[in-house]
């Protein structure tokens, strides 16, 4: 039996493992464990997460592209060789920065942290960027601009269990992390439940909901803040004691009343009255339980979304949250391990240690780390959507290596990714099953995933947690960690890269070394003992951080900074042609592209196909039956899918789960200007029966 973790989101649901030897193909039981985020329970996918390691069309060889232009086995010797002198050519004759490296949220820290190192040292590159960019980084940047330091939750999870309010801005927890609804029911019970969401999701089943217009989270944030300062609910010592800028805060609010903001969010002046007071009661200030205000990536990934989140915290400051047991601000990270992958460098603006590559400090001590000279770093590159769309372009990457990402799927305003995927002179992959991107690439690296490797992944809390191999990988499958060895090895690089995990995260912990996510302190003989650690854990003896801010945020001067947020309109809004929103959003059954969870036959039967939610006057003026095809159309793209009629999507919103080839054809690359985050949560949409004109 072996314990480990759930290969999908950040709570880390805990779980054991039991391999059964016969009959054969090996087996996976998988039990839940008891554990402080999941309290021993599992969701659909926690449940049938084993089915993932025997797929049917596992990948067990590298594959190479042939002159037909089909991929075939050959030996590891072979897809190396040939994929480490395609760039060293390419380099050659266009210059380091024409071969870009794509990382992933999954990725273990070691994964994510050799990744970064591979691509700075063995590459030398600047390109190298990952999917989190299209997941957490408008939360990371404002927490970062206004607190100082990025942990997505910067206390324990079990710290919502004792709040009396708790307010949840795009968020989805009770289908995307449903162990963890368990911690949201005293605020529920107490009725301070309160969600913001243009859908009618289960999480806003289970409280108050507020049914904002998509994109004006900001508007509605704005106004609950207005009515906070308003009505003397704010807790004026605080602001004076713990952050700066507190009149911005006054002046960015003023104008937004209650019912400007019905005007805009399309929620009554009454509820969003109601809401504030209802937050505001349980604040410490008030006596309250305490409270928590809360982003998902329904506030988050706009192209305004880093202001949004913004103003979340400026609330959250009003009513003196952060940095007191029991109240706080926090984002909810995603992916599996969306917290330590963006800490270990594979951001194109980051080095380890969650530091930023500009700094001559940082970039002095990761150099020493990693055995070179400072001045060889290559400096900031390319966010994720800008890189894509240099690939193939004058002066733009030519060559492209893509580690536990599916672009094809999930990056947005699909018909440019593909083009610019085709002009790539190299594609390589590397991943557990022939993903809709691996399909395209020139050579394929079959990688081992959660279940047949060791290794580290740091929670939504910044907790650090042991994921345990139980089952020997299928087929001649090694891990990325392999790949960047064998690599860096053909190309001549003199750093080493060591494949196993442990020694990786040996050398991350020097590398985190008195950064903002400092590992240091950690080892795996701590986390094997059972210990509880979350970061910054700066020495060996240190207990660990579990709640940040207690005596200062992370600026200069130790105060939260207020900055002053505007509201702003979507990007692609309205119009004659395009009169509907489009919001797209995670289903229960699936993960992230689907590439894993379309593949276990329980969650495939469940949720087969990509469907779109209408209200039934859409149905009705379109002429459309439950279950009867529609055409969207967005300016980027179209796509054609059963019509699911519910009085849960507003009537001028249509929502459509992302986890299926195509709907990312419809979103909008439109970027936040500081996060680098696209809108993926708002775009003007047509939608027509399909067979009328
Ligand atoms: Fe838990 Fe998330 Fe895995 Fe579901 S997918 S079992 S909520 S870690």
């Amino acid at each position: 039996m072996t314990a480990t973790h759930c290969p999908y989101c950040a709570l880390q649901c805990a779980m054991t493992l039991t391999p059964t030897l016969t009959p054969t193909p090996v087996t996976v039981t998988v039990t839940p464990r008891e554990f402080p985020t999941n309290r021993g329970g599992l969701c659909r996918k926690g449940w049938t997460s084993a089915a993932v390691l025997t797929a049917p069309d596992r990948l067990t060889a590298p594959l190479v592209r042939d002159a037909d232009g089909v991929l075939v086995e050959t030996t590891w010797d072979h897809a190396l060789d040939v994929v480490a002198e395609r760039i060293k050519a390419l380099q050659a004759s266009y210059g380091d920065d024409s071969v870009a490296v794509f990382g992933g949220g999954g990725l273990t820290n070691e994964k994510a942290y050799a990744l970064g190192k591979f691509a700075r040292v063995a590459l030398r590159t600047a390109n190298v960027d990952y999917n989190g960019r299209f997941c957490m980084s408008s939360a990371a940047a404002a927490v970062n601009r206004s607190l100082g330091v990025d942990r997505g939750l910067p206390f324990p999870l079990t710290d919502l269990g004792g709040a009396g309010a708790i307010l949840l801005v795009g968020s989805n927890l009770a289908d995307t992390m449903p162990p963890a609804v368990a911690h949201l029911a005293a605020a529920r019970d107490a009725g301070g439940l309160l969600v913001v969401d243009p859908r009618r999701s289960a999480t806003a089943q289970l409280g108050l909901h507020l049914q904002a217009t998509p994109g004006s989270d900001l508007a509605l944030v704005l106004a609950l803040t207005h009515v906070v300062l308003q009505e003397g609910l704010a807790d004026t010592s605080y602001l004076a004691a713990r952050t700066s800028g507190a009149e911005a805060l006054y002046r960015s609010t003023a104008a937004w009343w209650p019912e400007r903001a019905e005007r805009v969010t399309g929620v009554p002046a009454g509820l969003i009255r109601q809401a504030a007071r209802v937050l505001a009661a349980a604040a410490p200030v008030h006596g309250g339980a305490g409270a928590f205000v809360l982003t998902g990536r329904g506030a988050e990934q706009h192209s305004k979304g880093t202001d949004t989140v913004t103003a979340c915290i400026n609330l959250a400051l009003a009513l003196g949250l952060p940095g007191r047991v029991g109240s706080g601000y926090g984002s909810i990270t995603g992916q599996g391990n969306g917290q330590g992958g963006r800490e270990h460098g594979q951001k194109a603006d980051q080095l380890p240690g969650y530091r930023s590559i500009a700094d001559p400090a940082a970039r002095a001590h990761v150099a020493g780390v990693w055995g070179v000279d400072p001045s060889s770093l290559p400096g900031p590159g390319k966010s994720a959507v800008e890189l894509v769309n240099a690939l193939g372009t004058d002066g733009g990457p030519r060559a492209l290596l893509v580690h536990g990402s599916n672009l094809l799927v999930s990056a947005p305003r699909l018909a440019s990714v593909r083009e610019r995927l085709a002009s790539l002179d190299l594609l390589v992959v590397a991943d557990v099953v022939p993903s809709e991107t691996a399909l395209l690439a020139d050579v394929v690296f079959p990688v081992t995933q959660w279940a047949e490797e060791d290794g580290t992944m740091t929670s939504l809390e910044g907790r650090v947690l042991r994921r345990r191999a139980a089952v020997a990988p299928p087929g001649t499958a090694r891990s990325d960690l392999a790949v960047f060895a064998g690599l860096a090895a053909r190309l001549g690089c003199s750093a080493s890269f060591p494949v196993s995990p442990e020694e990786v995260f040996e050398e991350l912990r020097r590398a985190s070394a008195g950064g903002v996510a400092d590992y240091s302190g950690i080892s795996w003989e701590r986390l094997d003992a059972g210990e509880v650690l979350y970061w910054p854990v700066p020495a060996s003896g240190h207990p660990g951080t579990p709640r940040l801010f207690a005596d200062s945020f992370g600026t200069p001067s130790g105060l939260a900074r207020i900055v002053a947020v505007e509201h702003q309109a979507v990007a692609d809004d309205l119009r004659a042609d395009a009169p509907l929103y489009l919001v797209t959003g995670r289903l229960l059954e699936h993960y992230q592209s689907g590439a894993q969870t379309r593949r276990v036959p329980e969650l495939l039967e469940a949720e087969p196909e990509v469907f779109a939610e209408i209200h039934p006057r859409v149905a009705a003026s379109l002429g459309v039956a439950d279950g009867g095809l529609i055409r969207l159309r967005t300016a980027r793209g179209s796509l054609v899918c059963p019509a699911r009629v519910t009085l849960d999507v507003r009537p001028d919103t249509i929502f459509v789960p992302f986890h299926f080839l195509g709907v990312n054809e419809l979103t909008n690359d439109a970027l936040d200007p500081v996060s680098k985050m696209p809108e993926f949560k708002a775009c003007a949409v047509e939608a027509t029966a399909v067979g009328r004109a």
